[in-house]
């Protein structure tokens, strides 16, 4: 069964199996309240779903999570063309990746209390010809 998670540029084909152990994880381990409620709504249905970004930001950072462990799929819309994860370009938002060495966690993202952003960073994947499919910020500091 599938995943695909549809934005403006692009539709997301992910595996669903996997995708519920990712927020299995999440919900369980890490008691992060958008993996739990993502998660009570994928095992509502047994077979692939198709989700839009309006309704469920969070599985945008679970898709950036799966495009870089390779396990994603992309239609670029522009294009009209299927790409790998490992043909997908990535770049950076804000401060990039991490205010300090190593990856920042979606646990830590999620278990911050929300304040005014002083500093953020973030990123993001374009297809091999340039156009912008997913970006997220990922830290506030
Ligand atoms: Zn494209």
């Amino acid at each position: 069964m599938k995943i695909f998670y549809e934005n403006d540029t692009c539709v997301f084909e992910l595996d669903k199996e996997r995708i519920l152990d990712r927020l299995r994880h999440y919900a369980q381990e890490h008691n992060v309240q958008n993996a739990k409620e993502i998660l009570s709504l994928l095992e509502r249905f047994s077979n692939s779903i198709h989700l839009t970004s309006e309704e469920h930001q969070y599985i945008e950072y679970i898709v950036l999570e799966s495009i870089e462990e390779g396990e994603v799929s992309a239609l670029c819309k522009v294009c009209q063309k299927a790409y790998h994860a490992e043909e997908l370009v990535p770049f950076e938002l804000g401060y990039g990746k991490s205010p300090f060495s190593g990856k920042t966690r979606l646990q830590d993202i999620f278990s911050r209390k929300p304040k005014m952003p002083k500093t953020f960073g973030g990123k993001g994947y374009k297809c091999p010809r340039g156009h912008e499919l997913i970006s997220r910020i990922i830290w506030i500091a």
